[in-house]
């Protein structure tokens, strides 16, 4: 079996073969820090952070790098409103998705760069590309010349009459062409500028990206991602700019996740209907959110919705009853004996390779995790209704929990203790947690004395709070109805 991955750049699905075997370099456009995130950065984060812990788990050894840009016009715009430098904005939203990464439990990257610390860099290529005449300088402008780079457009797949009818002609354009992109932006009075060879400026968007990823992963990359909005005009140019510096292929393969609706309609300022991470992991645990984000493939588009989201915390309920369930038989080691075990062991095995499958082929986790919601509802059945020892049972148990180990691995999920989401559950509870358990001990104490009837009424008075008690063989334990 070898892992296989949509490639944008061939609209196909290709063998995954690094550059060196065992290695793999992943970069991944990060966010222009002049605001909170939303789920739409939500989900790119989650994917590649599923694609970054899923090849981890197949035994490569990665490389993730995600970078800031961290000087930008949204940046300058926003810092001139609220009167602030555009370094304590860029610091205060870079903190602020720090805070939303911990909170949706996303792995760091191992390096997460910021353009202005590699604005050094950045000359060095713009110099080059001017030096072997594929840029040239307007008024401390420095431009890319597309027609300088014959293969412009392959990943895209536009044609350069495409492109031209698409390209905005601004009225003072210095450009030599509409397409030509801006690798130097001269600074305008009163805005962030550095020292260059073309005079004070800063750089374009599209040269950060390619400094920072070939600086920490070499000139040709195994994975580069992002969303599928960036992959006209933004990739193509850094394709453009890197190929024609050094001569070599930029990228092997392009992976880009799709777009995010909300209950039905485009994600915008004007409708009023984005949603701030912040706000949705207060509302959400970030297995939920997690779940419902990864359960579609990560190339279709998703919509965001109460229901689905409703849908995707139910479905963790489920998920961490069934492992409240096993946690109480216990995992033996053991092979089973029986024919019915054998045959339950045989089918979550059976999950257990599909579970790799799907992931080998494009990261098809909307397969994947049907596996893991299959294997629940066999080892339900078979610890309800099968007549095998406990014994049995626990070694059937040890090839469930087989399955669950790549999931939570690779998923991010099923983390928490059973009796802790199940008691949890991210909701308010009904009574204070020190009351519920309180009750409890005073319940058991009726029980040892032989009170049923306080027993009895302490379980109703709890029943009726939506609480449900529930004798197990190691004590009680509770759980919201
Ligand atoms: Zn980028």
């Amino acid at each position: 079996m070898f892992l296989k991955v949509y490639n944008t750049l061939g609209r196909k699905k290709m063998k995954f073969s690094p550059l060196r075997e065992g290695k793999v370099g992943m970069y991944v456009c990060g966010v222009t820090v002049y605001d909170y995130c939303h789920i739409g950065h939500a989900r790119s984060a989650l994917v590649f952070d599923m694609i970054y812990r899923y090849l981890k788990a197949r035994g490569y050894d990665a490389t993730y790098v995600r970078n800031f840009t961290d000087i930008d016009d949204k940046i300058i715009n926003r810092a001139n409103r609220e009167g602030m430098d555009f370094r304590e904005i860029s610091e205060k939203f870079i903190q602020a998705f720090y805070e939303d990464m911990d909170a949706l439990k996303a792995q760091p990257p191992d390096v997460e760069p910021r353009a202005t610390e590699h604005i050094k860099e950045m000359m060095e290529l713009v110099q080059g590309l001017v030096d072997k005449g594929h840029a040239y300088v307007v008024d401390g402008d420095v431009y890319f010349d597309v027609l300088s780079f014959p293969e412009y457009g392959k990943l895209s797949g536009r044609s350069l009459e495409d492109m031209r009818a698409g390209a905005r002609i601004e009225v003072d354009d210095k450009k030599g062409n509409p397409l030509d992109f801006a690798l130097w932006k001269a600074s305008k009075p009163g805005e962030p500028a550095w020292d260059s060879p073309w005079g004070p400026g800063r750089p374009g968007w599209h040269i950060e990206c390619s400094v920072m990823s070939m600086k920490y992963l070499g000139e040709t990359l195994d994975i580069h991602g992002g969303g599928l909005d960036l992959i006209f005009p933004h990739h193509e140019n850094e394709i453009a700019q890197s190929e024609a510096y050094t001569g070599k292929p930029f990228c092997l393969y392009w992976i880009h996740n799709g777009f995010v609706s909300v209950e039905g309609e485009k994600m915008s300022k004007s409708l009023g209907n984005v949603l701030l991470i912040q706000d949705m992991v207060k509302e959400y645990h970030p297995e939920v959110l997690r779940l419902f984000l990864l359960s579609t493939h990560y190339r279709s588009p998703i919509d965001f919705s109460r229901k689905g989201l409703e849908e995707a915390r139910e479905a963790m309920n489920r998920l961490y009853r069934t492992l409240g369930a096993v946690e109480e038989v216990g995992v033996s080691e053991g092979k089973p004996t029986g024919g019915e075990s054998m045959e339950v062991v045989a089918k979550l095995k059976e999950k257990g390779e599909a579970f790799y499958n799907a992931m080998d082929d494009d990261f098809n986790s909307a397969l994947a995790l049907a596996k893991l919601f299959e294997g629940a509802r066999g080892i339900n059945r078979f610890l309800k209704e099968s007549c095998e020892s406990q014994e049995e049972k626990a070694r059937v148990v040890g090839a469930f929990m087989d399955l669950v180990e790549p999931v939570k691995r690779v998923f991010g999920i099923l983390e928490m203790a059973p009796q802790e989401w199940l008691t949890g559950r991210n909701e308010e509870l009904p009574l204070p947690l020190e009351e519920i358990e309180g009750l409890i001990q005073e319940r058991q104490e009726a029980r040892k004395q032989k009170d049923w009837a306080r027993a009895d009424t302490i379980r109703n008075e709890l029943k009726a709070k939506g609480i449900l008690l529930e004798d197990a063989p190691k004590g009680t334990i509770w759980r919201l109805t």
